[in-house]
């Protein structure tokens, strides 16, 4: 379909290779040495390779770095030539090409994005960088409501937002997102330093939703047989971990491989230690969520507090949980407690037991977060869970994992 011109593209490419070349020779200690392969114009560059180069009246990146969520028009110069391009990605699900020819990264990792003028054709290697804004592309209920989250040092309120369609997704000046109705619309951020994008998809609210969470993992005794309960069951829940044992690692990939939301109990359970100060408890959050971010590659904002924000434990610190809970929104977290308990960490004597207090605590007029372990041995729970999932879609519920962007369940402050 699409004619390319050989022998140009290899004489552009000679001449970035000779360009390359020479100018490792002349400066081996060169540190800008990276920086400069690109640029063809070099004066160390033989005459006979700027001869060739000035044929070429545009010049495309080898190479471009984008950071996630950002999206950065690699044909502008063709486009300010006048000249119609076509531009594809090798590879969709890392950076994807928008109707206007920008490129859109995706996910993190790298592809090769080819871009056609006329007879010439250009390879321009595209870096998605780990870091940028976390939602390129996220799913959102009517009512529901999202904040834009970096996990660069890029801030939303830096930037402006836009929504291609209000009736769908509206934003707010600060990024914050709000699902209006069913449909997709795409949401831009623009400032000097770049464009992010998030392209939202609304569908309709689920009033009767059964939210599982499984508070206290991971461990090699409960954590896997949940998770087979769950796949075999087809259903998604959330799972509140502390921080993993480097040996118990592949049970958080798992967790994040079937498609479950990974979210935060905390580095440390330890209520005499991470209640002492508000910058303790911060620290607690943040030393998970940049684990699981450099180990897992995921951006984790949904956290529940140990105890729950309704806790006495922390008691020895008048006024902490109510601090606390003020805070968490500026610390880009948001906080689940629960409305259905499953009494596994204690009222309940067994499976049966469990079972009986889920059923009991259920609701149909609103969402039900309902609190269960993954602790080691929880077999109450690892025996009710089929017999739960069952009931709950035999009377018509719909299960789900916890999103950035789910309605918050939050108890009263007893601290
Ligand atoms: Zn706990």
């Amino acid at each position: 379909m699409r004619k390319i011109q050989i022998d140009k593209t290899r004489k552009l490419m000679a001449a970035g290779i000779v360009s390359v070349l020479l100018l490792s020779l002349a400066g081996c200690n060169n540190p800008t040495i990276k920086k400069a392969k690109t640029s063809i114009s070099d004066p160390s560059v033989s005459e006979e390779a700027a001869a060739e180069t000035t044929e070429a009246a545009i010049q495309l990146p080898d190479t471009q770095t984008i950071s996630l969520s950002e999206t950065k028009d690699l044909g502008t110069e063709l486009r300010a030539d006048g000249q119609d391009y076509q531009v594809t990605s090798a590879d969709e699900t890392v950076v994807k090409v928008l109707e206007d020819g920008s490129v859109f990264g995706v996910a993190h990792g790298e592809t090769t994005v080819t871009t056609t003028a006329g007879d010439t054709s250009y390879q321009t290697k595209v870096k998605v960088r780990k870091r940028g804004m976390v939602y390129p592309v996220f799913g959102m209920m009517k009512g529901e409501k999202l904040n834009i989250q970096f996990s660069s040092k890029a801030k939303p309120a830096e930037y402006t937002w836009t929504s291609t369609d209000e009736r769908v997704a509206k934003v707010t000046k600060k990024g914050i997102i709000k699902a209006k109705g069913i449909g997709t619309a795409v949401v831009t951020g623009t400032s000097d330093a770049g464009t992010y994008r998030c392209e939202v998809t609304v569908t309709e609210k689920i009033d009767k939703a059964i939210y599982l969470t499984f508070d206290d993992g991971p461990n090699r005794y409960s954590t896997p047989k949940i998770l087979d309960i769950l796949k075999a069951n087809d259903v998604k829940a959330t799972f509140f971990e502390l921080k993993p044992a480097k040996k118990d690692f592949d049970l958080t990939e798992r967790v994040l491989a079937e498609g479950h939301t990974l979210a935060m109990h905390g580095y440390k359970h330890k209520y005499d230690e991470i209640y002492v100060s508000e910058e303790i408890y911060h620290e607690n959050l943040d030393k998970l969520r940049d684990l699981f971010f450099n180990k897992f590659g995921v951006w984790c904002t949904l956290t529940r507090f140990p105890g729950g924000s309704s806790n006495t434990v922390s008691d020895y610190n008048p006024g902490i949980m109510t601090k606390l809970t003020q805070e968490l929104d500026d610390w880009g977290y948001h906080y689940f407690d629960w409305n259905v308990s499953s009494g596994d960490a204690g009222g309940a004597k067994n499976a049966k037991e469990v079972f009986r207090n889920f059923k009991s605590e259920l609701s149909t007029s609103h969402a039900s977060v309902v609190l269960m372990h993954d602790f080691d041995k929880n077999d109450k729970t690892i025996n009710a869970l089929d017999r739960i999932i069952k009931y709950g879609k035999k009377h018509g519920y719909t299960f789900l994992p916890l999103t950035a962007s789910t309605e918050e369940v939050h108890h009263a402050v007893n601290n």
